[in-house]
């Protein structure tokens, strides 16, 4: 997303996924997060299509319409807010390496609020979390999160618990 790379990375709203880190919409106001130097959104536009963006009445999984190929935004100035301050969790965690970068795994982690990360799939590859080293990042992630607060893994249409050793359906007995 040449360019737009660093415009995403402005885009906030999403704490470090190790540092005790929907799809939902994308981002919040909350204090900006510091980004691991080196790191940047680069060629990467996973986000456009997993997020929602309640502006543009985007569901979550539908691409947006304004991702133009090899430019990035292509409504970089008038963006909406959400798209403006969300930051996922890979350019904010220096223990997250490139093959956990969104456009390699294809699933974006992020924390929307206080006690939830959220990774989510990419509806085009919608068994990208069972790779062997999304799902060792996940459950390092809900071992460094404790009891109280949970790692929610989402695919189109599913939606799973990880915990320290399993993953268990949100809708299991
Ligand atoms: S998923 Fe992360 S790295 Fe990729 S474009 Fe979005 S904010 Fe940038
Ligand atoms: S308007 Fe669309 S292409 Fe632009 S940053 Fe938001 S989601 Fe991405």
């Amino acid at each position: 997303m040449g360019e737009a790379r660093r415009r995403k990375a402005e885009r906030a709203g999403v704490p470090a996924a190790t540092a005790p880190a929907a799809p939902a919409a994308a981002g919040s106001e909350a204090s900006a997060p510091a980004i691991v130097p080196g790191k940047s959104c680069g060629s990467c536009t996973t986000c456009c299509t997993v997020m929602g963006v309640p502006a543009l009445k985007k569901r979550p999984w539908d691409p947006c319409p304004h991702v133009t190929p090899g430019l990035g935004c292509g409504i970089y100035a008038e963006r909406p807010t959400g798209c403006r301050t969300f930051i996922c969790g890979w350019l904010l965690d220096p223990s997250m390496g490139p093959d956990l970068k969104p456009e390699n795994c294809h699933v974006v982690f992020d924390q929307k609020d206080e006690q939830n990360i959220f990774a989510t799939c990419d509806a085009n590859y919608p068994d990208a979390w069972r790779a062997p080293n999304v799902l060792a990042f996940m459950h390092r992630l809900a071992r460094a999160l404790g009891l109280t607060r949970k790692v929610i893994l989402m695919e189109k249409g599913r939606t799973w618990f990880v915990n320290e050793d399993a993953i268990v359906p949100t809708d299991a007995g």
